[in-house]
């Protein structure tokens, strides 16, 4: 079993306290994105799981052992980190195969498990060649295959495709999700980027400001975020947050009324750009649209409700003009409330 328990881990840079006892469970076998924004802690946390930063407080437990105060080599792991370290003194093969070689794999078996690792990662034609004479992007493709090729039960990746091309990253994203999934192997991936986690992972960890704000699957923290920050991060356009009065509950925006809790004085409608419905004949929720941009696959649709900034999503022929006054309809069951207090979700 590789499962990874973190159990209340601190971490304190001076007086600056970067993880504030973050808890988190990923089971044997299982891909966790840790997605936030720049600065949250996402790479400190990952370096404490590698045993590369030792932490404050807490402990960090892999495969049913605490390995909190155990040096990186020891924690039976492979990782992947940004600056994609590879050998410089090693050609392509070399390098991939070093995990192998380490392991004292047979030769037949390095050779099998290299030429699939690096055909994976499209960089069989560079076998022969040192780093220096690879680019930024095919040097992190080296260290990928090099993470892959050994096999290891637990992998930690901290931006692994962030010098590829969009085409590029998007191909390596999918053949990472199948070959780590045949494996079987526990991941935890470290990016800011909110595609790759709901496209990769079992289960996203949002992280904002040292702390998970919540953790689920991608669908689950897309429809029901448990935060303001969680709503405004995922999903794009983000959530629209709009201030209203909620009064023996019910909210009243323009002619259209929503069921909404009482339980919180101050209420924000979380809406999802692409969960409001142009209505036919303007009523429900006034929209004044200002920009109209047309995506191909949609219109975004840029204006205010209520004086207050709002994006929709609209069908790609939708014939809607900009400075114009349109209504929408929204299902209730589809919205999200926030105490605008606390910035949490409220049922
Ligand atoms: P990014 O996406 O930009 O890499 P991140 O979410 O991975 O961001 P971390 O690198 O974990 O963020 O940093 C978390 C916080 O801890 C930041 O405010 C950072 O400035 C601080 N920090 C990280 N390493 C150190 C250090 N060695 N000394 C002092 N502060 C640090």
């Amino acid at each position: 079993m590789a499962d990874i328990v973190i159990d209340r881990v601190v971490k304190e840079f001076g007086s600056f306290r970067a993880l504030q006892e973050v808890s988190l469970t990923v089971n044997d076998g299982e891909f966790v994105a840790l997605l936030g924004p720049s600065g949250c802690g996402k790479t400190t946390l990952l370096r404490i799981i590698a045993g590369l930063e030792t932490q404050t407080a807490g402990r960090v437990i892999i495969g049913g052992q605490d390995v909190s105060n155990l040096a990186p080599r020891k924690r039976g792991l492979a990782m992947v980190f940004q600056n994609y370290a590879v050998f410089p003194h090693m050609t392509v093969f070399e390098n991939v195969a070093f995990g192998l070689r380490m392991q004292k794999a047979p030769q037949a078996e390095v050779k099998r498990k290299v030429e699939r690792a690096v055909a994976l990662l499209h960089i069989e034609s560079y076998l022969d060649r040192y780093p220096a004479k690879l680019s930024g992007g095919q040097r992190q493709r080296v260290a990928v295959a090099r993470a892959l090729a050994a096999e290891p039960a637990v992998l930690l990746m901290d931006e692994p495709l962030s010098n590829l091309d969009a085409l590029l990253r998007l191909e390596m994203r999918t053949e990472l999700k199948a070959v780590l999934r045949e494996a079987g192997t526990t991941t935890i991936y470290v990016t800011h980027d909110q595609t790759e986690a709901m496209g990769l992972a079992d289960r996203i960890a949002v992280m904002y400001g040292g702390k998970i704000d919540q953790i689920g699957s991608p669908l689950e923290i897309y429809a029901t975020p448990a935060t303001r920050f969680v709503g405004g991060f995922i999903g794009s356009p983000p959530m629209n947050f709009i201030k209203v009065q909620c009064s023996q509950g019910t909210a009243k925006i323009g002619d259209a009324v929503l069921p909404c809790p009482t339980t919180a004085q101050t209420l924000e409608l979380g809406l999802r750009g692409e969960d409001a419905a142009l209505s036919a004949n303007g009523s429900g929720i006034p929209f004044d649209v200002r920009v109209v941009e047309p995506m191909g696959s949609h219109l975004l649709l840029t204006g205010s409700i209520d004086g207050q900034l709002a994006r929709i999503v609209a069908p790609p022929t939708a014939k809607v003009d900009a400075g114009a006054r349109v209504g929408l309809t929204v299902d209730p069951a589809r919205v999200t409330w926030i105490d605008s207090t606390t910035g949490c979700a409220v049922a």
